[in-house]
């Protein structure tokens, strides 16, 4: 992990008396690090953005570059960062010849959201402002580890059929539920061992599909190191009466995608989350890629390190299986057996093992990754790749080669 310096607001004002400044990350945190640089006087030049969807674009009054041309505009100017994932960003920028990257978190610690018009609502920049403060106080601070988000696959079940879902659903020939020890072990094992999680996300499949979805939220809302709970559900189902206390705890958030004529419940739905409180953001399937083949590519060592540093799903942290991997791609292939086993890309949380060694092989794997071995099975998933038609669905599942027994079943 490379070693940055922080600065305070002070500081920051003397080098942008010096040198133009720039903010990377076009989003709600970006524009309220601008808003506070603002007030301070503090004159920022631009924002630098992954999203090539925004390049050339004005954000809250000011133009976006992709990274590769902030370069060639500004020469090595100090970048603040104001995405979450900081070790990505200092190691993308530094391979392009910037020399002064700082982290934007420790300045929105005391940040009082209210002050500003923001474009998006409080509660989101609030939310996004404070993972982005605790994401890069752990990158700050080797002992420390916060995880952004962790998926937990509590099934393979689902109602839909997609031929390109990306957490390969369509390859499961007879999709069944995760085994409920193994969930309720790896996640407390995962939790013994991290500082916090701001995000457990409760995902399939179609995760009401597991009649048992009531007992890991049972476990999971009174964990203290969990901030919050999104349930990902495609608008097929209506959860049961039952459930209604567990889905309005404040601590809980349904993220409905909505597939059209796919998610026929979706009004029902809704009106049920409006009925019993229940906080919830819907959302169109949209931005999907290509991304979930399954080949052996035998690339060279460097290659899979590109594909891996391009890949913006590298840090979608999976619980499955007993295991915490980096990517559901990994995951889901190791579960498949659609590859040999690769003993590197995750760690076994059920295994026996010292706190202080399951913690290293969890820190290992969070922070030190340089690819995976899956890598070279997978097509990558770069932020600028081409968008296909969400939702397509299948009749039946899809083939692949078996290099392995699979995990369940
Ligand atoms: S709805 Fe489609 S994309 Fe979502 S989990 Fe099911 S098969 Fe995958
Ligand atoms: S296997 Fe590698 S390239 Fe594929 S999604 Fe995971 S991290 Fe990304």
């Amino acid at each position: 992990m490379t070693k940055i310096p922080t600065v305070t607001l002070s500081q920051l004002g003397e080098l942008a008396e010096r040198s133009p400044v720039l903010i990377f990350g076009a989003g709600a945190v970006g524009e309220l690090l601008l808003r506070l640089c603002e007030e301070a006087d503090i004159q920022i030049s631009g924002f630098v953005d992954n999203n090539s969807g925004l390049a050339g674009q004005l954000r809250y009054g000011l133009a976006v570059y992709p990274p590769a041309r902030a370069l060639a505009e500004f020469g090595d100017v100090p970048v603040v960062v104001s995405a979450a994932d900081l070790g990505d960003i200092v190691d993308q920028l530094q391979a392009l010849g910037f020399t002064t990257i700082l982290p934007g978190g420790p300045l929105l610690r005391h940040v009082n959201h209210s002050r500003y018009a923001l474009s998006a609502g409080e509660d989101f920049t609030e939310f996004t402002a404070t993972t982005c403060a605790q994401c890069h106080d752990a990158y700050l601070d080797a002992e420390l580890i916060f995880l952004r988000s962790v998926d937990i696959v509590i099934t393979e079940r689902c109602s839909l059929k997609c031929q390109d879902c990306a957490n390969l659903m369509q390859y499961y020939e007879k999709a069944e539920n995760c085994d409920l020890d193994e969930i309720r072990g790896a996640i407390t094992s995962l939790c013994s061992v991290v500082d916090g999680i701001n995000e457990f996300r409760v995902i399939g499949g179609e995760p009401f599909m597991n009649k048992e979805i009531d007992k890991v939220l049972e476990m999971l809302i009174p964990e203290n190191k969990v901030r919050k709970i999104v349930i990902y559900t495609n608008g097929t189902i209506i959860p049961r009466h039952e459930l209604i206390p567990l889905l309005a705890d404040p601590k809980v958030l349904m993220l409905v995608t909505d597939y059209g004529p796919l998610s026929p419940r979706m009004d029902k739905l809704l009106a049920f989350m409006d009925t019993h409180r229940i906080a919830y953001h819907r959302r169109p399937a949209e931005n999907w890629t290509d991304c979930a083949r399954i080949i052996k590519h035998d690339r060279q060592p460097e290659a899979n390190q590109q594909i891996f540093r391009e890949c913006c799903s590298k840090n979608t942290f999976t619980l499955m299986s007993g295991k915490l991997f980096r990517c559901p791609f990994a995951a889901n292939v190791d579960r498949l057996g659609a590859v040999p086993d690769l003993p590197n890309d995750n760690v076994d949380m059920l295994a026996p093992s010292e706190h202080a060694t399951l913690k290293a092989a969890v820190n290992a794997l969070v922070f030190k990754k340089k690819t995976l071995d899956a890598c070279d099975y997978c097509d990558g998933r770069p932020l600028n790749a081409p968008h296909i038609t969400p939702g397509i669905q299948v009749k039946q599942p899809l083939k692949y080669v078996k290099l392995a027994s699979r995990t369940t079943g």
